[in-house]
């Protein structure tokens, strides 16, 4: 089994531009190219050795892209610590524990990696049932990692029967089977004994939004008796989570009409009541506009939408965005109803999240109080000392 792909010769050593050791030793695991004293060629993923800006010390070890302006990941810290198949294995062995440290049989849809959050850097791997998809985050991860090795190792670690890669090349997605056949139809899973079937090959992500699962959760507490409306709600995570929850009724709406499709499937696949759910296919900001002048008003109301930055120079734009939003979100609140908002945009950090959904609540002429604030769950860690990595905000409020 190989889990890293073979290099010949000694590896690359990369010197420092600056002093980021004590950010480097504190567990930021990124260097980019500009913090490096000189870009030599080598294929990307290149196994190379990180060398300071004073004494030239080694003080890491990862692998290099010269084309990303993200020129080096770290793979360890540790003197001298060896990036060969030992030591990915036992990366491989602790990721794995922490899932069965967390999840049961009710469970069987996870992410299994979770990058540099699991000491993988560029690695992604979500779980759905009987298969496994794989994401490599760019040339320099697919140049280090050894997609047939992973498969392999999933194979046998896991009930995993396929494993299909789903990696960004410059822009677009390309699949590949590495075990198995591609899944031509839905996969089934279960989250929290919820069961959900995804397109793993043309839904987005990998297929699902695995990294809602705790705030879905959430959502079950609090649908008793409501009726719920679910904004961008994709293939219904939240909608059935709400309608197992004891929720009256359910409309999810989405502006694409295949998740649509599969929302509607994902409701059916859990025995709810047919006539208590429906999906509407529409611009969520024109709906909330259309039922605010209609005065229709929902007792539960949540809005999740694509993230809103690409960029640190969108912030303001998408803080403007997410304040309209949830103003036109509170607007079709019952007095006392609950509202949610997520964020999914990792350069808009949780205060500034809070502080558009006050703004936001404000414009609707209306006070909210903060009942819960969630985030992604454990199978997603990040490194303490890379916030870039925690992107998910999740505000549960009650508008009165
Ligand atoms: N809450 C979902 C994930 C939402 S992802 C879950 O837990 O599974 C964001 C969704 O918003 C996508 O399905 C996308 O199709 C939809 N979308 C994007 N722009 C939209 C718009 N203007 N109106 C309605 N839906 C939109």
């Amino acid at each position: 089994m190989t889990l890293v792909q073979p290099h010949s010769g000694p590896p690359l050593q990369l010197r420092l531009a600056r002093d980021l050791t004590r950010s480097i030793k504190r567990g930021h695991p990124w260097v980019y190219a500009e913090a490096l004293r000189q870009l030599p060629p080598a294929p990307p993923g290149a196994p190379a050795l990180l060398l300071d800006n004073k004494k030239g010390r080694e003080i890491a070890r990862g692998f290099y892209d010269p084309h990303s302006p993200l020129a080096f990941r770290v793979c360890t810290t540790a003197p001298g610590e060896k990036l060969n198949e030992r030591w990915a294995q036992k990366r491989f062995e602790r990721a794995l524990a922490l899932r069965r440290m967390l999840f049961d049989r009710r469970t069987t849809g996870f992410r299994m990696f979770n990058g540099e959050g699991d000491g993988l850097p560029g690695l992604v791997c979500d779980i759905y049932g009987d298969g496994a998809v794989l994401q490599l985050d760019g040339a320099g991860p697919s140049g280090f990692w050894h997609a047939p090795g992973i498969a392999e190792w999933l194979a046998q670690a896991l009930p995993v029967k396929w494993v299909y890669e789903r990696s960004r090349v410059e822009g677009t997605i390309v699949g590949h089977s590495w075990l198995g056949e591609t899944p031509s139809a839905p996969v089934h899973f279960l989250e929290n004994g919820v069961s959900f079937a995804v397109d793993v090959v043309r839904g987005q992500k990998t297929g699902f939004f695995l990294d809602q699962r705790d705030n879905r959760q959430k959502i079950r507490e609090v649908a008793a008796g409501r009726r719920v409306l679910n904004g961008f709600g994709y293939t219904g995570g939240f909608s059935i989570y709400a309608g197992l929850g004891g929720a009256r009724h359910v409309t999810t709406v989405d502006l694409a009409a295949p998740a649509l499709a599969a929302a509607q499937a994902n409701w059916a696949l859990n025995d709810l009541p047919p006539a208590m759910h429906e999906a509407v296919a529409a611009d969520a900001f024109e709906f909330l506009a259309e039922a605010a002048g209609q005065e229709t008003f929902w007792d539960l109301v949540i809005v999740d939408p694509p993230s809103f930055a690409a960029s640190q120079a969108a912030v303001p734009k998408a803080i403007a965005a997410y304040q309209k939003l949830i103003g036109a979100a509170a607007g079709v609140t019952a007095p006392d109803g609950l509202l949610a908002a997520a964020s999914c945009s990792s350069h808009v950090g949780l205060e500034a999240f809070l502080r558009a959904c006050e703004e936001g609540i404000s414009l609707a002429r209306r006070k909210a109080t903060a009942l819960y604030l969630g985030g992604q769950p454990a199978d997603h860690p990040t490194p303490l000392a890379l916030p870039e990595f925690r992107y998910l905000k999740f505000v549960l409020m009650r508008v009165e």
